[in-house]
């Protein structure tokens, strides 16, 4: 057989997702594992919007739309950012595919050719640099560390910036850090972008779970000029429970790159299903206190999640702001002996955890950062207490 696609052969699996399905498999088997792998909330879809999806089925909504959405949902997505951040979007600037991920994946192939180099700041969702790689462009990679909270600066951009830069990519608030990018920092780094005439890919799926009062700014309500390099993502997955309708969409300040994008759209996935459309523009136009709710419930697990693993020894975490994870530092444990595994990586870890201490977590290695794990709290209090009494009895080699 001839080679596959030299790009596509390269492509690491999701390490979430090998995490979650090796979870699966032992839950399935009967073992009682404890799963906090997945970014998942774990609230059902609100009955509205379910509803919304329902009634458009019975309806007769179940016909191709235009590739980028129907009129209507993307009006509700223009609604829904003027509500929130006072930015006003045309619906022809509105992209909707198949959840964030798709939307950014056929927007990275809208905007790059291969060799182009987009900087990519770590700690950073897994996908990103696949789906960077996945259309031939480069991930330029700049590491922030913990003294920063985890956010580089406009110092760390700028020197980061070649002749090939075309994009920098922000996830705000950041998956797997959790951490939110004041109005300030995020004014320095927009201002490195619009002067070298940079793309900001702003990913903002998780701008309704900022807690202790934290502001969430979007870097496109910043200026005119800022709004048109930016192309916001965002999808209701998290906001609203509903990972598995698919939705999401791309707001984009230059109403050219939602044609091209559409266009291409228009020969791969075409609309995504006209029902979960219906369900997604209900979830944009609808009461919003079920986000409130599931938010509230968000805060007070990491609260718990935060003080349990910093009163233990050998581990610790900064205290995340926002989305629904933290990340743990396990440097203390390089070296030593748990659950009868060497620890040497955050993978060893990770792997020893799940099959002595029966608790699935995220090695952070695959994020860009060494000697850390993330713990997804998008789960029960109840699983979180276990899962944490689960790793003090790990650490203590019980
Ligand atoms: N961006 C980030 C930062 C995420 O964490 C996720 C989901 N894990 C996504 C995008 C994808 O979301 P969706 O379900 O809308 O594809």
């Amino acid at each position: 057989m001839k080679a596959l696609s030299k790009i596509y052969s390269a492509v690491a699996p999701s390490a979430t997702l090998a995490v979650d399905a090796k979870f699966k498999q032992m839950k399935a088997d009967g073992i009682p594992v404890v799963g906090f792998g997945a970014g998942e909330p774990d609230f059902d879809t609100p009955d509205f919007i379910k509803m919304a999806g329902i009634k458009a089925i019975a309806n007769g909504q179940t016909k191709y739309t235009p590739a980028a959405g129907t009129v209507s949902v993307r009006k509700a997505v223009a609604y829904r950012l003027k509500e929130d951040f006072g930015l006003d979007y045309d619906y022809t600037s509105i992209v909707v595919s198949s959840g964030a991920k798709a939307c950014l994946h056929s927007l990275f192939a809208t905007l790059f050719d291969p060799g182009d180099e987009v900087i990519l700041p770590a700690p950073f969702w897994v996908s990103y640099a696949e789906q960077i790689r996945m259309v031939g462009a480069v991930p330029v990679i700049v590491f922030a560390p913990a003294e920063q909270n985890f956010k580089i600066t406009a110092q760390q951009l700028e020197a980061s910036v070649t002749d090939k830069t075309k994009a920098f990519v922000i996830n705000n608030p950041s998956n797997p850090t959790g951490m939110i990018y004041s109005r300030e920092e995020l004014a320095a780094l927009a201002e490195v972008c619009v002067r070298h005439d940079l793309y900001i890919v702003s990913d903002e799926i998780y701008y309704r779970l900022c807690y202790d009062g934290n502001e969430f700014v979007s870097v496109a309500s910043l200026g005119e000029d800022i709004k048109k390099h930016t192309i916001l993502i965002n999808g209701v997955s998290k906001s609203y429970a509903m990972t598995g309708w698919r939705c999401g969409y791309a707001a984009c300040g230059d109403p050219h790159v939602a044609k091209v994008f559409a266009n291409a759209l228009s020969h791969s996935i075409g609309s995504i299903g006209t029902m979960n459309q219906a369900a997604m523009e209900a979830a944009l136009l609808g009461p919003q206190d079920s986000v409130e709710t599931m938010r509230r419930v968000f805060e007070e697990r990491r609260n718990y999640m935060v003080s349990r693993i910093n009163a233990m020894d050998g581990v610790s975490c900064l205290m995340p702001n926002g989305a629904f994870y933290v990340m743990m530092n396990i440097e203390k444990l390089i070296g030593k002996t748990l659950g009868g595994t060497l620890i040497r990586t955050a993978s060893d870890f990770s792997m020893a955890f799940l099959e002595k201490g029966l608790v699935a977590v995220v090695s952070c290695d695959a994020f860009g950062i060494d000697n850390y794990v993330r713990w997804s709290y998008a789960t029960s209090m109840e699983d979180i207490r276990e899962g944490m009494d689960r790793l003090e009895r790990f650490l203590a080699g019980e």
